[in-house]
């Protein structure tokens, strides 16, 4: 017996089968059960999601001899006819390849004759979109005045290339992409019918690899079924569709995250071996790093991940490893890697570098953070003796890349001891050679002047890390970590900026809407936020009232470019961010 593929063997014979498109079926059956048809129907949506065979079902319907309206027998010979594709009053014509102004002057030709044995002259016009302008004309002149014995169904995947001028005269239906988990249902059905051993998991890669599209999905299971017989190994499933094993893929996210380049190399090796294509290992790695992306951003639908739901849990786990700035850097170099890859003549050393290229992008910090440890490590440490150099200019090294040791440091979480963080063989002081220019930064107040006693700091402290929690937003939130303590007083929340820096005081102040918002959480009541004390005196606030979230202009804003850049380079946080990044200063003017 001959095979009979899949999809032309379980294309749906009645509106009921019709998987995912509850809608446009049941519209359709009312109209049919009604009696009112329109002369043309535009099919759209994307491919695979049934608009030919609705186009079909729908010929049948109008046609049949002996079925219910809305309810083709399929056994009539107008059923049975266009169901094989030969029936004399259905032309199905695909505008891919017919889409000039005289195939369509041939159809209208052919409109103008009765139906030779049907009810109505039906014309399905596949990838209506392809059509010329000239085409499209022609077209329209026979929908402005259709012959009373004429359907015209016209679908595409691509509804905006439609002329509104059609558009106006169709009946208008939109097809959704198939939800997985109803092409899982269908294949499953189909595979038991058919008394085809497969195991959930590999049905699933089946679904998944169709992305969303249910004919593709059946030509896939086709393929498997081809291969293997009736008994599918799981093996077989990933093999012949070109999927990378979800194993392989986790692997590898794992070992770019923690520089493991010994299996990065095997992983490669292992791929060779294996005589699996490099290019398309690339791009399912890189899909795997858009889902990391997708998870990270708090998404678990698994049909926008277009991943079976088992691998969710894994996914997560994985998206941890990196922060986001990680994963828009890696899948940046993702599109270099491929791109090499297409003109390499050795595509496996290309992808090798491309994956050791990766693991170092994974070690790189995010520059918030950076500046943010920096400005600690300036405030921390010990003032120098006084008027020590009060005026030295800016350290001016000549420019040179980031040191290896700098850049490849370890990733440090914002919030340990700044001791800590210090790279090896250096400590904070040396790093951070200190002093406060006493006009614009005062010395610091005291601990135990601000503080009744430590334990209220530690609450301090405390209420502000949970509302650094709640803000939601990482680079914020670090900054805000550097401040020293926050407190409720009423309906006050006052920020206590300790010995934060300048940059971070004026970063934290130009947020406190943002601040006020997360406070209002944690403290479940509505507060004007406020920074108060610490080595600057100048209170900023803001709140629900709306008052102005940028601190006040310092006195002698007006000063010449020169000034001030005299006098960001006694900031302690800028001159300790040129000891580690040297380079020459330019001045900027930024506008607030
Ligand atoms: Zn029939």
């Amino acid at each position: 017996m001959q095979y009979q593929v899949l999809a032309l063997k379980w294309r749906p014979q009645s509106f009921h089968e019709l998987v995912g498109q509850e809608y446009v079926s049941r519209t359709l059956t009312n109209a049919l059960e009604s009696g009112r048809i329109a002369h043309a129907f535009l099919f759209s949506g994307p491919r695979g999601s049934g608009k030919t065979s609705t186009a079909r079902l729908l010929a049948k319907a109008l046609n049949c001899h002996d079925g219910k309206p809305g309810e083709p027998c399929g056994r009539c010979v107008a059923c049975t006819e266009i169901a094989a594709g030969g029936c004399m009053d259905v032309l199905e014509i695909d505008a891919a390849s017919n889409r000039g102004i005289d195939e369509i002057r041939e159809l209208r030709e052919k409109a103008r004759y009765n139906p030779a044995r049907d009810r109505y002259k039906i014309f399905i016009i596949d990838e209506v979109h392809m059509l010329t302008a000239e085409a499209f004309n022609a077209l329209l002149k026979t929908l402005e005045e259709p012959p009373p014995h004429v359907v015209f169904i016209l679908a595409t995947t691509e509804y905006h290339k439609i002329p509104a001028t059609i558009l106006s005269r169709c009946q208008q239906y939109s097809f959704k992409l198939i939800q997985y988990p109803l092409i899982l249902e269908r294949l499953r059905t189909i595979s038991e019918a058919e008394g085809i051993r497969i195991s959930d998991s590999a049905l699933e890669q089946v679904v998944f690899s169709s992305g969303g599209s249910m004919r593709d999905a059946m030509s896939a299971l086709d393929q498997v079924i081809a291969f293997s017989g009736s008994e599918v190994r799981d093996e077989d499933v990933s093999t012949l569709l070109g999927l990378v094993e979800p194993r392989v893929l986790a692997e590898t996210a794992r070992a770019i995250a923690g520089n493991d380049l010994e299996v990065l190399l095997r992983t490669v090796a292992g791929l060779v071996e294996a005589g699996q294509d490099l290019n398309n290992f690339c791009r399912r790695l890189s899909g795997h790093f858009r889902n990391l992306m997708v998870v990270k951003a708090g998404i678990s639908d698994p049909a926008l991940l277009g991943i079976p739901e088992s691998v969710l849990p894994d996914l997560r786990v994985q998206a941890d490893l990196f922060s986001r700035e990680d994963l828009l850097r890696l899948f940046d170099a993702f599109q270099k890697i491929e791109t090499g890859m297409k003109y390499a003549t050795q595509v496996r050393f290309q992808l090798e570098m491309g994956l050791l290229e990766m693991a170092h992008i994974a070690r790189l910090r995010p520059l918030e953070e950076l500046v943010a440890e920096f400005s600690t490590y300036a405030d921390d440490a010990p003032p120098r003796g006084p008027g020590g150099g009060s005026g030295a200019p800016p350290p001016r090294v000549s420019p040179g890349k980031v040191p290896a040791d700098h850049a490849s440091a370890g990733r440090a979480p914002a919030g340990r001891a700044p001791a800590e963080r210090a790279p090896a063989g250096r400590a904070p002081v040396e790093r951070a050679p200190v002093e406060r220019a006493p006009s614009s930064a005062p010395a610091p107040r005291r601990k135990d002047e601000a503080r009744a006693s430590a334990r209220e700091e530690g609450e301090d402290r405390d209420l502000l890390g949970r509302i650094a929690s709640a803000l939601g937003r990482e680079s914020l939130e670090s900054l805000l970590r550097s401040f020293s303590g926050a407190r409720a007083e009423g309906d006050r929340l006052v920020l206590d900026p300790g010995g934060a820096g300048e940059f971070i005081r004026h970063q934290v102040a130009r947020n406190l809407d943002a601040i006020a918002g997360a406070a209002a959480v944690v403290l479940e009541r509505k507060v004007r936020v406020t920074v108060e004390g610490g080595a600057d005196t100048r209170a900023t606030s803001a709140g629900d009232e709306g008052a102005p979230a940028t601190p006040a202009p310092q006195a002698g804003a007006a000063s010449s470019p020169g000034d001030l850049l005299d006098r960001a380079g006694r900031e302690p946080a800028v001159r300790s961010f040129l000891d580690t990044f040297p380079g020459p200063v330019k001045a900027e003017k930024i506008d607030e």
